[in-house]
């Protein structure tokens, strides 16, 4: 399955109406996942690794840089002969929310196969520098959120170098044997 500009922005409609809590949880930890930086990961190297076809989303932003990345440059599938197309957020915690990448839409949910091709969501820790509120203190996220965002990746399962990229990360994570939890 192709990923086309309007599956993106439909995909953006459908989660535009949920949110993983009631309230900006970017005040439990000032943004951390917008603005994190230490001596191993300046700040200057945020960026979002963008699914297929949501590169078009971004003609003309002053909050996005898109930069393209050769497929020999990153640890990717060989799938993506192509390569990878990443938004470097230029103003963070601001950017235009409207166009932000799914993968920071569905955070901090993570999608994963296992090794029956089961796919669930988890939290996993291990991901990201900086230790997220919501999976730390374990907070219950809204129901819809974790639905719209189950649906959202099964969906997106249905295209091929998506399918890889998720296989990928979870045949590393379980080969590292790294713990995650289950959410759905
Ligand atoms: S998702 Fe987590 S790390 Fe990001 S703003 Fe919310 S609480 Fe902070
Ligand atoms: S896209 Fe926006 S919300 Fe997401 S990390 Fe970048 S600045 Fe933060």
């Amino acid at each position: 399955m192709e990923i086309t500009k309007e599956i993106i922005e439909k995909i953006h409609e459908k989660l535009n109406e949920v949110s993983p809590v009631d309230y900006d949880c970017g005040k439990l930890c000032n943004e951390i996942c917008c603005v994190y930086e230490d001596e191993d990961y300046p700040n200057d190297d945020l960026i979002i690794y963008l699914l297929p076809g949501e590169e078009l989303m971004y003609d003309a932003s002053e909050s996005f840089e898109v930069i393209h990345y050769d497929i020999k440059e990153i640890d990717y599938p060989n799938s993506w002969k192509d390569g990878v197309y990443t938004v470097k957020c230029l103003n963070p915690p601001n950017c235009e929310r409207e166009i932000r990448p799914i993968q920071c839409r569905t955070f901090p949910l993570i999608p994963h196969i296992d090794k029956n091709n089961h796919f669930y969501l988890i939290f996993d820790e291990s991901q990201y520098p900086y230790k997220c509120p919501l999976i730390k203190d374990n907070v219950e996220l809204n129901n819809d959120f974790i639905v719209e965002t189950y649906k959202t990746w099964r969906f997106l399962l249905k295209n091929r170098l998506i399918y890889d990229l998720v296989d990928s990360d979870s045949r590393k994570r379980e080969n590292k044997k790294i713990k995650y939890k289950k959410v759905k």
